[in-house]
């Protein structure tokens, strides 16, 4: 199976610190918003959320650690990306793009980015948004500061230390004969289906959390559950992790205010899906060709 996008590129090393900062690519956010030369937005996409995509686009690489003049809220470094420097940054709110340059969203980059930058951006806006949201101690609220050598912040009072946050969510593929379950929350594009996700709580495993998601959202029993794939998520810092399982018993009962629409869906008549961004789309494919009786890709 190839890489899901957002997996860790070949020949990335993850570094905290940097002792002479030099040429980089630069990942330069404003909120989730990715600074990138681009061409004209004319591409069509797959993805319902997006428009259109730019015909090219590419990350700022810069010779001069400080071209942004000051201007940073913060400043990461992510490591190194064959041989060369990778930082991440956030600009104000109100920033404007540098002449060249444009604000773009992830979804609107995907397959026109390098896949190796795409993949860290999606790294370095969860990066920044954890730098950005663990400024102060939860436990006693003085100011945290870096470690010079791990990704943490820590607190000098109460010695609290806080990591980037990843909060994992299952995804499940509820699988009946030659049918499978797809739903629709209510914030999704118009028409989309897809497999039902949700995120893990305290106290429960990640079986344990297929079996309860599947029976909240629409009241359906299952059973055989198998391990699919996992996938970094970083809208906005998630661990998606998918299973395939088999219906037991029960009928669909969306669940109000969470699911809009659910069905049973052959799977030579399925509805809009997903963009390939994201593992659904990956999880929903495989098993419509399993049971195609096509080979795995
Ligand atoms: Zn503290």
């Amino acid at each position: 199976m190839t890489e899901l996008p957002f997996a860790r590129p070949e020949n990335f090393e993850h570094c905290v610190a940097c002792a002479t900062p030099g040429e980089a690519h630069w990942f330069v956010f404003r909120g989730d918003q990715l600074l990138v030369e681009m061409g004209p937005l004319e591409v069509p996409s797959d993805d319902l959320r997006v428009r259109a995509r730019p015909a090219w686009a590419r990350l700022p690489l810069q010779k001069s650690h400080d071209w942004l003049a000051g201007k940073a809220l913060r400043t990461l470094y992510l490591g190194v990306l064959n041989g060369t420097q990778c930082w991440a940054a956030e600009l104000p709110k109100e920033a404007e793009p540098p002449a060249g340059m444009s604000w773009e969203g992830l979804r609107t980059l995907f397959t026109v980015l390098d896949d190796a930058h795409f993949a860290l951006a999606g790294r370095a806006v969860q990066l920044v948004d954890w730098d950005r949201t663990h400024q102060f101690c939860g436990r006693c609220g003085a100011r945290t500061e870096p470690h010079p050598e791990e990704r943490v912040r820590v607190c000098p009072g109460c010695k609290l230390s806080a990591y980037p946050r990843v909060a994992p969510a299952v995804m499940a593929l509820v699988w009946r004969g030659s049918e499978i379950l797809l739903a629709r929350s209510p914030h999704f594009p118009p028409g989309m289906y897809s497999a039902l996700a949700g995120f893990v709580e305290p106290g429960e495993s990640l079986e344990q959390c297929v079996e309860r998601e599947v029976g909240e959202e629409v009241g359906v029993r299952v059973r055989n559950i198998r391990y699919f794939a996992s996938q970094s998520w970083p809208f906005p810092h998630s661990l998606m992790i998918a299973f395939v399982c088999d219906w037991e018993s029960g009928e669909i009962r969306p669940q109000e205010g969470e699911i809009e629409a659910a069905n049973w869906f052959k799977v030579l008549q399925l509805p809009k899906l997903p963009s390939r961004i994201s593992i659904a789309r990956r999880l929903i494919d495989a098993v419509s060709a399993e049971m195609r009786g096509e080979k795995p890709q």
